[in-house]
């Protein structure tokens, strides 16, 4: 793997990172892409050793989104995997301080641990600086979402950062909603970064897989250990559409959030809406109408949005997402998830306006 000798993440911009990173050497017939490369063994003496270890197609993506986010990265099969792998850091009977609104497969995560003593939580209002340094002070790990799923609840992560390292305690965010592009916590301060790649790095709703990026070549060693020893690696295509994805990340995000941005002045005032969230950037929106039932009448009437789990794609999405019985009983019954894909942003306000008119 190499990338033009005199491109790095410190001396071009990220767009073009996210292009030239993680591709052959420029020799004459060398080709522009990593293959898929398909082996679960090596011959024997060298790094890699066998396909639970490492993969040259991982290494390509791995190298492209660590530059991203400044640090050293490792793919896993998915976002959950990675952050089971992250949460395996806390020592026996720990604490973790979280966002009350984390991910709901986080939530569930650290219930399974606590339930079974593995750790403590302690959920938190994260958009509580104060509070959230105030939880640190015994625990082991602070978790972020910034923002947060479905609630797009922002953190100040250099703040936490900083009370979780005088408390001696990890900071781990996840940064899926706001990518590396509009957010680069390992800058701020934290120590993890962790990603559900699935969603707008690969961008396509094609590929289930996540990424943990670090500084610390200890954390590195140690999130490394686990991917090898749990065994929660990415197959060589997934990780190959996650790397052609990451190619146009710049450009879908710029767009989408473009019209996330213009879709949040229209509706700002609209009688259907009780609510419209924002956190000032990146291309999830979300909507609260006065009722689980309206919410749902909406929903059905939508012609070009599509109705389904998941967000990221190129394809606007949306869902009511208190229809998961997981989902935090503080999320109103009625707040509708969008996901603002790259269609046009008439089609997509036009669908919008005249689907809650009708819900009406
Ligand atoms: C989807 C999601 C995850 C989980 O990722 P998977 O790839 O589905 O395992 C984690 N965090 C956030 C914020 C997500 O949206």
């Amino acid at each position: 793997m190499s990338t033009p000798h005199d491109a790095s993440p410190s001396n071009v911009h990220p767009d073009t990172w996210a292009v030239t990173a993680g591709r052959p050497s420029r020799e004459p017939d060398e080709p522009l892409n990593v293959p898929v490369l398909l082996a679960s063994t090596y011959t024997a003496g060298g790094d890699v050793e066998y396909g639970r270890y490492g993969n040259p197609t991982w290494t390509a993506f791995e190298e492209t989104l660590g530059g991203l986010e400044g640090g050293r990265c490792l793919s896993f099969a998915s976002g959950i995997a990675a952050i089971a792998a992250s949460l395996d850091l806390l020592p026996q009977g720990a604490k973790v301080v979280a966002p009350r609104h984390s991910y709901t497969g986080t939530i569930l995560q650290l219930n399974h641990a606590e339930e079974r003593g593995r750790v403590r939580t302690e959920l938190v209002d994260i958009s509580d600086a104060a509070a959230v340094s105030a939880a640190a002070a015994d625990a082991a790990m602070v978790w972020i979402e910034s923002p947060t799923n479905p609630a797009l609840e922002t953190a100040d992560i250099a703040r936490i950062s900083e009370a979780a390292r005088a408390a001696g305690a990890l900071t781990v965010v996840d940064n899926t909603f706001a990518t590396p592009l509009l957010q680069r916590p390992l800058e701020l301060g934290a120590d993890i970064v962790v990603h559900s790649a699935t969603k707008f790095i690969a961008g396509h709703s094609d590929v289930v897989m996540g990424a943990v990026v670090t500084r610390s070549d200890s954390l590195y060693d140690e999130l490394k250990k686990r991917r090898s020893l749990h065994g929660a690696i990415p197959g060589p295509l997934e990780v190959f559409l996650a790397l052609r994805g990451l190619r146009t990340l710049p450009l879908r995000l710029e767009r989408a959030e473009a019209s996330a941005k213009e879709l949040v002045r229209r509706l700002g005032d609209h009688p259907s809406l009780t609510e419209v969230r924002y956190p000032g950037f990146g291309a999830i929106v979300s909507l609260v109408l006065p009722s689980a039932d309206a919410a749902d009448a909406f929903i059905d009437r939508t012609r070009l949005w599509r109705h389904a789990t998941s967000l990221g794609g190129v394809e606007s999405t949306l869902e009511r997402r208190r229809r998961w019985a997981a989902e935090a009983p503080t999320i109103p019954p009625g707040l509708v998830r969008l996901s603002v894909g790259i269609e046009n942003v008439e089609d997509l306000y036009a669908d919008l306006d005249s689907a809650l008119a009708a819900s009406r």
